[in-house]
């Protein structure tokens, strides 16, 4: 079942890539059905974090387990972040991929989003409201009213027993509904990719060819070294079972470019394929897809550099480190969403003294690129899951995935 389930998927995107060359631009016609998809799994989120994380929280036993908990997810997130810029920007040494390209920047002055600086960012995550955050999607607030609510439910007791049964019984049915839209993965895939590829050609991509080389080879780098001595080293699981039990969802993430979006099929992935409790991956994936996007920081460096180089700037190590700690900054701070780290280049582009000129060249093939970072960033969510559990004896692979 799962066989055919991964054949089904492969057969999404070669049947995707076979109708985006063939009907070109016509293939836009099949975008419905990845509409469709993208809205059956969106309206999971919400309900789901809420769910699972008050009952993350609620099972967690003491505050002390939860507290170590996402220490380690958190100590986790920094150190791969961090490496994944340095690999970033060495890529974007190594390769170069603004020497030499010959394109005009176009378009309209870029202007850097405001930023209301860190304590007024650290202080949103507190909603005012929080029917409100559960409304407008705010992953961080619903996160942080949810561990609250669970906070709440354990130390009430007897009384608050309905509320905690009320919120297990609903990630139950969340859970459910997910297995059921799972199923059309590979119709969603068809609907996303075909118009994608049909758009894009040659023209757009090869100019900026080396940038989408690079952010390959940066992206293979980090994850065939980093997530796979980390699941090894400290899951305690083989890396092949690990790529392959997380799979489904890289290749949603590869599709929609989003990691909130895909996050119903990353927790059914890492439960089932790859034996994480419920306990530590209902509270470390909603994190993780907010706030941990390696890939991410992996591009934040190699744009960087490219802007850089297209613009003959040479960056000093003064510049490269403060690149460094921006780009980590601009990967914790993107929203799960479409394009958000062209967002946070912006603040990157700023800090450093950069054109922001430069978003307006890398723009035109930023869906590429937002494919491999959302897919490297929802890998590395899971990663941080196995991790966390360090290889418990019920981390093991279970239902043979
Ligand atoms: N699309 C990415 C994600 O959802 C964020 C980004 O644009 O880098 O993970």
């Amino acid at each position: 079942m799962k066989k055919n389930f991964m054949l089904q998927i492969f057969a999404a995107f070669i049947l995707a890539i076979i109708a985006g060359i063939i009907f070109g631009e016509k293939a836009a016609v099949v975008q419905p059905l990845g509409d469709l998809f993208l809205r059956l799994i969106k309206f999971i989120i919400v309900p789901l974090i809420l769910s699972t994380i008050v009952v993350g929280v609620t099972s967690a036993g003491s505050m002390k387990k939860l507290g170590s908990l996402g220490g380690k997810a958190i100590g986790y997130f920094l150190v791969t972040s961090f490496i994944a810029i340095a690999l970033g920007l060495f890529a974007g040494f190594v390769f170069q991929p603004g020497a030499g390209v010959d394109l005009a920047v176009q378009g309209a002055e870029v202007e850097a989003p405001e930023s209301g600086g860190v304590i007024q960012t650290l202080l949103n995550i507190i909603p005012e409201n929080p029917v409100e955050a559960l409304t407008t999607g705010a992953v961080l607030q619903i996160i942080f009213f949810a561990i609250f609510l669970g906070i709440g439910i354990s130390l009430v007791g007897e009384k608050a027993v309905p509320v905690q049964r009320f919120f297990e019984g609903l990630s139950e049915v969340m859970y459910k509904i997910t297995g059921i839209v799972m199923k059309l993965v590979p119709i969603g895939i068809f609907g996303l990719l075909a118009p994608i590829v049909g758009t894009y050609g040659a023209s757009v991509l090869m100019p900026l060819i080396k940038v989408i080389i690079a952010m390959v080879v940066a992206v293979i780098v980090h994850v065939a070294l980093v997530y796979s001595a980390a699941v090894k080293a400290l899951g305690k699981m083989d890396p092949y079972q690990f790529f392959k039990g997380i799979f489904p969802a890289a290749s949603v993430a590869f599709a929609t470019c989003s990691s909130s979006g895909t996050l119903p099929v990353t927790m059914k992935n890492t439960q089932e394929n790859l034996g994480v409790s419920k306990e530590t991956s209902s509270f470390v994936l909603p994190l993780g897809a907010t706030i941990n996007m390696d890939g991410t920081a992996i591009y934040q460096g190699i744009a960087v550099m490219f802007i850089a180089q297209y613009f003959g700037v040479e960056l000093t190590v003064a510049q490269i480190l403060i690149a460094a700690l921006m780009g980590t900054l601009a990967s914790i701070g993107a929203a799960g969403v479409p394009g958000a780290g062209l967002i946070m280049l912006t603040m990157v582009l700023t800090a450093v003294n950069l054109p922001l000129e430069g978003i307006a060249l890398i723009a035109g093939i930023d869906r590429i690129l937002d494919m491999l970072r959302t897919s490297v960033n929802i890998v590395g969510d899971a990663s941080a899951c196995v991790v966390v559990e360090g290889g418990k004896p019920d981390a093991a692979i279970k239902k043979g995935a």
